[in-house]
């Protein structure tokens, strides 16, 4: 980049700040909108479709590697960052974008502050990526670097946190009742660098206190990262509570009709953080996508995008239907003889049901809704276990969740087979739970299906 920007070049930057403008204005526009209506919309709107071409009304879907440029001046500006670009898709694609923007008004609903998102590969890719940056070294490198985490994470996370970063010299030290407020706060010292949690976990459904933790983590100056794709922006919007980054996993109950892996990052504006820069904290996730990302490549391809924007339009409605169906199916559950335990936390018996009661509700309508993750406990043994789910006949058997179709896992098996004996009784899987995520089918054939495979014991 030459020091003195030439005059092609400044003509670029100059139309670039109306397109800054009219994009600011209208963000500021959907951030009016119902929750409904942002998920339907997003940034794609009327005027958009026709710059976009055909003014076709669905988000086009723009597979192409990358963008060709009007001349040299405009590549310049382009490549130095100047003005908005596609440039390369392993860095921007359009249909990326529309699925990044919905997102960071989803989760921003009705806060008073900004947020900006990045969408990746897979839900593992958003973890890594927003954790990474967290756990550079800073002093003479060697330092005891280490990060807190709830000990419910999902398999995958687990496995990260304890092996991959171990490997890279940060240090997770597990909350093992991330409930306990008081216990996440023993663990922290001057190297944290930031907190972790799911609300609710996979498979375990644990919670925590998320505005008290928050608080915790801005004491000592550090980030609350928080995984919300077991809830979705349609019951826990965790940075209106204070959390600073929100991860997802949009391959799950987002990306609910199951034809694509992806993940993303949602990060407030200026987030807390003793140990990152100013310029990266003003916004983390744009940050994120401009720099570390981009030199490492998890990008989100448009074609998972476009999957996803769909799938992403009627989340409030599918997530109550959701959340209405497994309530059902838990109720039946709890009262079958041959269960011993049903883990959901729409069940007042499930101790931790006050708690998730505070936090998931519902947007726009404010009851209280758990979403479709349970679990269930069978009588006996593993094998026991084993006859029930083998039994299955409308239920898939697939180490997945979030569909709109019925899926069921043994954890002990599949999800949490590498993280060890030692490391699922941590995190309280035994081997005869079976987790079950009920789909949009009708409940009563969901419990069908439960009740003659229950009925093999
Ligand atoms: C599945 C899952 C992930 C990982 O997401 P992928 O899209 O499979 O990489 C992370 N967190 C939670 C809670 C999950 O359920």
């Amino acid at each position: 980049m030459t020091n003195e920007l030439s005059a092609g070049i400044k003509r670029y930057v100059e139309q670039a700040k109306e397109l800054g403008e009219a994009r600011a204005e209208l963000r500021r526009q959907m951030r009016q909108q119902h929750f409904d209506t942002i998920a339907v919309h997003g940034m794609y709107g009327v005027e958009g479709a026709f710059h976009c071409g055909q003014g076709g009304i669905i988000e086009p879907m723009f597979p192409s590697t990358s963008q060709a440029y009007r001349d040299a001046d405009e590549m310049e500006a382009a490549l130095a960052y100047l003005i908005p670009t596609w440039c390369y898709s392993r860095i921007h694609n359009p249909t990326v974008f529309f699925l990044e923007e919905t997102l960071a008004l989803l989760e921003t609903y009705g806060c008073s502050f900004d947020a900006s998102g990045l969408c990746t590969s897979a839900g593992m890719a958003a973890i890594k990526q927003a954790v990474e940056p967290l756990l550079a070294r800073t002093r003479d490198g060697h330092e005891e670097i280490n990060f807190v985490s709830a000990a419910q994470v999902y398999g995958g996370t687990f496995q990260l946190f304890n092996l991959r970063m171990r490997e890279r010299g940060a240090v997770v030290r597990w909350v093992r009742h991330p409930w306990d407020t008081a216990s996440w706060e023993t663990l922290i010292d001057e190297n944290t660098r930031f907190l972790y949690g799911e609300m609710p976990s996979n498979p375990q459904q644990a919670c925590f206190d998320l505005a008290a933790v928050a608080e915790i983590a801005h004491r000592h100056r550090i980030p609350l990262i928080v995984d919300t794709t077991i809830a979705t922006p349609a019951l826990l919007r965790p940075l209106a509570w204070g959390a600073d980054i929100v991860v997802h996993s949009l391959t799950k109950t987002v990306g609910s009709g199951g034809f694509t892996i992806g993940g993303a990052i949602v990060a407030r504006h200026g987030l807390t953080s003793k140990h990152l820069p100013d310029e990266v904290k003003a916004d983390y996730a744009t940050w994120l996508k401009l720099w570390p990302f981009r030199d490492s490549g998890p990008c989100m391809s448009a074609h998972s995008a476009f999957f996803l924007l769909n799938d992403l339009r009627m989340l409030r409605l599918k997530v109550a239907a959701f959340s209405a169906n497994t309530m059902k199916v838990a109720r039946f559950l709890e009262g079958h003889p041959d269960v011993e335990r049903v883990d959901y936390l729409g069940l007042p018996s499930h101790p931790l049901h006050a708690l998730a009661s505070r936090y998931l509700r519902l947007v726009d309508d404010g009851t209280p809704a758990f979403g479709h993750l349970m679990s269930f406990v069978v009588k006996g043994v593993a094998t026991d276990a084993r006859r029930v789910f083998d039994g299955f006949r409308r239920i898939f058997r697939a180490t997945d969740l979030g569909r709109v179709k019925s899926v069921a896992t043994i954890p002990a098996i599949s999800t949490h087979q590498q993280q060890g004996e030692e490391g699922r009784e941590m995190a309280g899987i035994p081997p005869t739970m079976i987790r079950l995520c009920v789909g949009g089918e009708h409940p009563d054939d969901v419990i069908a299906d439960l009740a003659q495979a229950l009925a093999r014991l």
